[in-house]
């Protein structure tokens, strides 16, 4: 048991910590209750008992958060799903038919085949956080959405583009609708800054994901939460979604429990962009 003033913080740890005088313990005493404010206050046994209960009763033990190793140098942290570490798409399918996905592994890189369509992973998601890196190639041609536009589904409930999209585009310097940019929830949310790189340049998103909510009756309790960093810097925060996705009109939720994770292949006919580094970690989150 820690002596008194030690534990209020007010001596350091050491062979001797004697009472305090300057009457700082007597303010403990008073906004815990134990002694009435401008009158003499006097220390007893039973106090200092009551005190200590006091400052106890604010202190959290349990459960003790589990221990992770941070990922260093581009690994991913150590209870994180790989879902693509530069070496196959196993994790992965094509978004239309589940058939093995085909898109392009080559020099631990990730390219898009537009004409394979959607890709999407095997395993379902609820909450999650989830790390990805993209890079459009320096090359890029063409202007607004038909430039490097691919886009990371947070939720695919169904085949096509069917979900919730956080657009990937050139955003360099490529003049497009704001809520359609690099980094906005498409046709929902403006980022809140343009933190985009140079083509050529790999980008990272890291992403946190807080799923809608649904009633047994369809209804939607909870709308879906997004907060994103790109490279870094924060472009959306815990911003609600409206509903899913949609090209035209606007959007609206269809009840869903847990879904796969999908990237999109657009058919615009500018050059393949890339990914690598994608992995996940499922959080608990409100139910
Ligand atoms: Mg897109």
């Amino acid at each position: 048991m820690l002596a008194l003033p030690t534990l209020l913080g007010l001596c350091t740890l050491g062979p001797a910590c004697a009472q305090p005088t300057d009457g700082r313990v007597t303010k403990y005493l008073q906004a815990a209750g134990l002694c009435p404010v401008g009158e003499p206050c006097a220390m007893t046994d039973e106090k200092r008992k009551a005190l200590e209960a006091t400052i106890k009763s604010t202190e959290q033990w349990t459960p003790v958060p589990v221990k992770v190793q941070p990922g260093s140098g581009g690994t991913p942290p150590s209870d994180a799903i790989v879902l693509f570490d530069g070496r196959n798409l196993d994790a992965w399918v094509s978004a239309n038919d589940h058939t093995p996905a085909g898109w392009l592994v080559k020099d631990k890189v990730l390219t898009v085949v537009k004409s394979a369509g959607n890709i999407e992973t095997r395993q379902s998601f609820k909450n999650y956080q989830l790390h990805l890196e993209w890079r459009i190639p320096q090359d890029i041609t063409g202007e607004g959405q038909g430039r490097g536009n691919s886009g990371l589904f947070l939720a695919s409930t169904a085949a096509g583009d069917a979900g919730y999209e956080i657009q990937i585009l050139d955003s360099w310097d490529n003049v497009t609708y704001v809520n359609g940019q690099a980094a906005s929830i498409y046709k929902q949310a403006a980022p809140l800054v343009n933190a985009c790189l140079p083509p050529g340049q790999w980008q990272s998103y890291d992403v946190v994901w807080t799923a809608p909510i649904f009633a047994a009756d369809g209804s939607t309790q909870s709308p879906g939460y997004v907060t994103v960093l790109q490279n870094g810097v924060l472009v959306q925060n815990h911003t609600p979604l409206a509903g899913e996705t949609v090209y035209m009109g606007k959007p609206f939720y269809v009840p869903y429990e847990r879904a796969p994770i999908k990237l999109q292949a657009h058919g615009d006919p500018s050059a393949p962009i890339s990914f690598r580094n994608i992995w996940v970690r499922e959080l608990q989150g409100p139910s």
